[in-house]
């Protein structure tokens, strides 16, 4: 089973991939936490990086097909994965369009995870995970990229009717539930 998990910074993308990770096992891609362990042990892609993700800006296109690319030739992903963070620009959803295509393979579902913007901004700075973009201001600029640059992939994925829309409101196992009785339709 092949999955995206979408929605703005906050919604709890990282945390139902986990949960998904364990019930379904197979194995979450977070492009997120790729970078940030890149950034962690000073990698040259680390080095490339940071002051985007400091920023609170996008990593260009081409570094993050190119990762992810890579990435998905390992065995552990052959039964299937959880993307987390990407696709996060149209033209990043057509280059996976693609390497769905050259590896025969497809896609089983878009999740979308919905949760009002002021929630997000209060999950976020109250999360406590210490990390350098979530500060009021940069939260500020992420969700204004978000809404700009990300929210269009969802019409991208709509026009393939692969859209599985999910209240992100709740505590985590309502939200968990929700997620796992959607994908038991296609599974
Ligand atoms: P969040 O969803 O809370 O913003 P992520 O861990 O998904 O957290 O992403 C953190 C940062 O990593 C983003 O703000 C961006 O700088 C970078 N990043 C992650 N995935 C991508 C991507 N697919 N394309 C471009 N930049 C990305």
């Amino acid at each position: 089973m092949n999955i995206i998990l979408f929605g703005p910074p906050g919604a709890g993308k990282g945390t139902q991939a986990k949960l998904l990770q364990e019930e379904f096992q197979i194995p979450q891609l977070s492009t997120g936490d790729i970078f940030r362990a890149a950034i962690k042990n000073e990698t040259p892609l680390g080095v490339k990086v940071k002051s985007i993700l400091d920023a609170g800006e996008l990593v260009p296109d081409q570094t993050v097909v190119d990762l992810v690319a890579d990435e998905l030739k390992k065995e552990k992903y052959s039964g299937g994965y959880i993307l987390d963070g990407f696709p996060r620009t149209v033209p990043q959803a057509e280059a996976f369009d693609r390497m769905l295509e050259n590896n025969n393979a497809s896609l089983d579902a878009f999740i979308e995870l919905s949760v009002p913007e002021e929630e997000l901004v209060k999950r976020i700075l109250s999360r406590g995970e210490g990390r350098s973009d979530d500060t009021e201001d940069k939260v500020k600029n992420r969700l204004s990229v978000y809404q700009n640059e990300t929210k269009p992939v969802l019409n991208h994925y709509q026009k393939q009717d692969l859209v599985k829309h999910i209240d992100g409101i709740g505590t985590v196992e309502e939200i968990f539930d929700r997620i796992k009785s959607e994908l038991k339709e296609i599974a």
